[in-house]
């Protein structure tokens, strides 16, 4: 039998919390919710917050802070851009790529999220790549569809060493920020599809260790239902994260 994945609960801050709002936040946060060595912490604060969050959680090893987007290129005349290689500098482990948001509103292709993945992963960080269907897509019997063409050219660019520093996060579009949450069976049925594909690009084992978060409208009443899904790994958490005490009960939410 597989080894456990260990629980990922990430907070995405999207466009919220400057530099003070995120040394507040984590002071509150970090004094609800103690160290735990069976589960990993990750926020993406804004990228003008990085330094800040990196700074407030310099003594909790099982805290990493991330950006949300990179561009693909490291250096450059890219004017309002940041890169893989500055978020490295700047204290980022970790960064988001291709969320829903950037796909709908910043119109980020699949191929670029390609090239982002591999400039994240060129710079030592860890990718988060997000995947997920809208709910035209869904009703139209499409889901797991489009999610196989967001997830496999990722999946086919990578090698198994860097396959083995790439996560996912599932987030159905129509649940992100809706209050419309999947159902832990449907957050499973599509986890385990995602794991297949995995498994049929990089082979059982390489699947069996990848985390598969899932994100899109969870909070401290949802949240313990769907980590009790056999391959729901964790959580991508956007507006629920913001608040310091109900994130520390999602984070506490996790199976032990
Ligand atoms: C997100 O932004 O990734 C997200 C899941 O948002 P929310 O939790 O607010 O639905």
């Amino acid at each position: 039998m597989a080894a456990r994945r260990t629980p990922v609960l990430a907070g995405n801050w999207k466009l919220h919390h400057g530099p003070a709002a995120a040394r507040a936040f984590f002071e509150a946060f970090l004094a609800a919710y103690p160290e735990r060595a069976d589960r990993r912490v990750v926020v993406f604060p804004t990228a003008l917050a990085v330094g800040a969050a990196v700074e407030a959680t310099r003594a909790r090893a099982d805290v990493q802070i991330g950006v949300q987007n990179v561009y693909w290129e490291a250096k450059g005349a890219f004017t309002g851009e940041i890169s893989a290689p500055l978020a490295q500098e700047a204290g980022a482990t970790v960064a988001l790529v291709g969320h829903s948001e950037r796909r709908a509103l910043f119109g980020e292709t699949i191929e670029q999220t390609v090239r982002k993945v591999q400039a994240v992963l060129a710079a030592g960080l860890e990718p988060m790549l997000c995947i997920g269907e809208t709910i035209e897509e869904r009703r139209a019997g499409r889901a797991e569809a489009v999610v196989a063409e967001q997830l496999q050219p990722v999946l086919w660019a990578l090698s198994g060493e860097q396959l083995g520093r790439l996560r996912l996060a599932y987030e159905p579009v129509w649940a992100i920020g809706t209050g419309m949450t999947a159902t832990a069976e449907d957050a499973q049925q599509m986890h385990a599809a995602i794991r297949a594909l995995v498994a049929s690009a990089h082979g059982p084992e390489a699947a069996a260790a990848m985390p598969i978060l899932y994100g899109g409208s969870v909070k401290p009443e949802n949240a313990a239902e769907l980590m009790a899904q056999p391959d729901v790994d964790g959580v991508l958490v956007g507006g629920a994260s913001l608040d310091a005490g109900g994130f520390a009960r999602i984070c506490e939410a996790a199976p032990a």
